[in-house]
């Protein structure tokens, strides 16, 4: 197999290659993803960004191993998904992804520190080893002092950062985030991009996220976009980028589209 894509230089943590996933919906047929090959390499922050409908969470459900592709291979960590079970990939995924949605996805009813604690359920740990590791995860998002409370008490912010946390609690190699933002006010948005970004900086995780923030841009690494389900290079990517660009205020960003 030959690197469409990438440096060349050290093996990435996350490559595609010819990845396509189709829908049936009724006699059609939805080309979601079509012919999609890219890198992303250890310790990035990545962002995947295009219009609504254009292929990001159906990309980002295939990297994390909750989706199977129609066609080409998805590897990760130096492991084929496309070779591992139901089973086994439920256990790769609790293994080595940890993932954050729009909408926090938290349990009413438990604590902060409980839904933190929640991945840990499946690892046969002591309950006094995930009650500790949960809360060094909160720590690490800056809410050791909100870990008795339940959702509900916490702003759309804080609840985030506790939906980082559960991300973060078995030690992922990977994080995985689709529109983390996309429910939260400008300074919450900005401090969970900021947060993402430690992770990468301070712990060397690899984060992949789906975003049509523009405000992304100026924390990330790499830029791929995405237009009907195909990934865009060369001069259409830089056109997309300078849009994004534009859209953010015209301020430079350290992150440049890929393929560009
Ligand atoms: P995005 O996250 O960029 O908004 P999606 O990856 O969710 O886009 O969807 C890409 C395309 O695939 C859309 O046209 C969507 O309607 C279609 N699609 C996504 N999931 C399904 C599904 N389970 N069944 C049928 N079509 C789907
Ligand atoms: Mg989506």
């Amino acid at each position: 197999m030959t690197a469409p894509y990438g440096s060349g230089s050290a093996t990435p943590l996350i490559r595609l290659d010819h990845v396509s996933r189709w829908y049936t919906r009724g006699v059609d047929e939805v080309h979601a993803l079509e012919d999609c090959s890219l890198d992303v390499e250890s310790g990035q922050f990545a962002a995947f960004m295009g219009p609504s409908g254009s292929g990001k969470s159906t990309l980002l459900n295939l990297v994390s191993g909750i989706d199977r592709p129609s066609g080409g291979e998805v590897w990760v960590a130096g492991q084929c998904l496309n070779e591992l079970d139901e089973d086994e990939l439920a256990a790769w995924r609790a293994r080595h992804v940890g993932l954050i949605f729009q909408f926090f996805n938290l349990v009413p009813v438990l604590s902060a520190r409980e839904n933190v604690a929640l991945p840990l359920l499946l690892t046969g740990l002591p309950r006094a080893e995930r009650r500790e590791r949960a809360e060094t995860a909160l720590r690490v998002v800056g809410l050791e002092h909100r870990v008795d409370h339940s959702p509900r008490t916490l702003s759309g912010g804080e609840q985030q950062r506790v939906a980082i946390a559960r991300a973060l609690v078995s030690d992922p190699d990977l994080i995985v985030a689709d529109e983390p933002t996309g429910d939260l006010d400008a300074k919450n948005a900005e401090a969970t991009l900021a947060l993402l970004r430690q992770l990468k900086q301070e712990f060397g995780k690899t984060v992949v996220m789906v975003t049509h923030d523009p405000r992304a841009l100026r924390f990330v690494d790499q830029v791929f976009h995405l237009d009907k389900g195909i990934l865009l290079e060369g001069e259409e990517a830089r056109r997309a980028h300078d849009a994004l660009l534009m859209a953010a205020g015209g301020s430079p960003a350290p992150a440049a589209a890929k393929g560009a």
